[in-house]
């Protein structure tokens, strides 16, 4: 990629791939998928439901295990870790899930839900414990009385500053958000997401926002990455992707999103066709049978990611770089 050695990479994902054993044959996931991630930026995952985006964020985690591929954190390969190394370096790499509440134990009030990552990593002084609570409590806006609380008492934005409180309690480098304001109502929505920004600006923390609504990430991702069918479709910084998109399903993604202004003349792509199977998928483009420019080679060859333009890369073969 780009100008790489002057960056600071903090991820460094190759050839990533999760295949699951299914009745008819292998479900490809995640095929490989290859990025890097600068440190304190955000890189937003998006694409349709199945796509591959959560199974790539639990595979970078090995919350699952990768079929093959490499993940580099901090230049180490953790796909290579044991089990009890993995586990210490869970205090730097962390999950926000999309449902706080099936997240959180229904008997554990707020500050024994923020506890527990403290007890588990090994901080045994109660007392310094129940300050490091009050502190997350205080950075992610939940009023100290809500301390004995349970996750029922409690609305969809309080639950996700749990899960968020959570998250930061060891003080991670990198953490992977997987759709984690969907479940919320849309004003509850921006406050999570400003409180994420606030957050990230304070520590520096790396993100993977993962989310089906290209709408949600714009604002909040440096870069952003599409996939269809456990494939990278097109990757690019934020701004060039919504200013011209080059893949014909990124550009479908994105003529869906209501525009504001009602004199705008955008038109929705409407996409046909079947969605190719991810069982045992052809050696072709995944989006051949909805796209609309699909030549003979396309049902024939895969295309690769490939640089276009600087930092921004697509995988299409009517694409070439300039
Ligand atoms: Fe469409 Fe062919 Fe490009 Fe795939 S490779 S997106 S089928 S033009």
């Amino acid at each position: 990629m780009a100008n790489e050695t002057k960056r600071d990479i903090l991820l460094d994902v190759q050839h990533l791939k999760k295949y699951f054993n299914v009745a008819g044959g292998q479900l490809h996931a995640v095929d490989d998928v290859s990025f890097t991630l600068e440190r304190g930026k955000t890189l937003g995952i998006v694409g349709e439901s199945g796509c591959g985006k959560s199974t790539t964020g639990r595979a970078i985690l090995r919350l699952i295990e990768p079929t093959s591929g490499s993940v580099y954190f901090e230049g180490q390969d953790i796909s290579k870790l044991s089990k009890e190394e993995m586990r210490k370096l869970r205090k730097e790499i962390q999950i926000i899930f999309q449902d706080p509440f099936s997240s959180l134990n229904p008997r554990q009030t707020v500050s024994q839900t923020i506890e527990e990552p403290l007890k588990i990593h090994g901080m045994k002084n109660k007392a310094e414990r129940q300050a490091r609570v009050r502190e997350l409590m205080e950075t992610v806006g939940l009023a100290e009385r809500l301390a004995n609380a349970y996750p029922h008492e409690l609305d969809g934005g309080r639950r996700q500053r749990i899960g968020i409180a959570r998250a930061l309690a060891m003080n991670p480098k990198f953490i992977v958000c997987d759709e984690p304001v969907s479940a919320l109502d849309v004003s509850i929505q921006a406050q999570i997401l400003n409180l994420m920004k606030d957050i990230q600006r304070k520590h520096g923390i790396t993100y993977i926002f993962i989310t089906h609504d290209l709408s949600v990430v714009n604002h909040f991702s440096d870069d952003i990455a599409v996939m269809y069918l456990g494939r990278m479709v097109e990757k690019a910084p934020a701004e060039a992707l919504f200013e011209e998109p080059l893949h014909p399903y990124t550009k479908a993604l994105l003529s869906a999103i209501p525009v504001p202004n009602i004199h705008s003349k955008k038109e929705r792509i409407l996409l046909k066709g079947e969605v190719t199977s991810p069982i045992n998928p052809p050696k072709a483009c995944r989006f051949a049978s909805r796209c609309e420019y699909a030549t003979d080679k396309c049902r024939c060859e895969e295309p690769e990611l490939i640089e276009v333009k600087p930092d921004h890369f697509v995988a299409c073969h009517l694409l070439k770089k300039e």
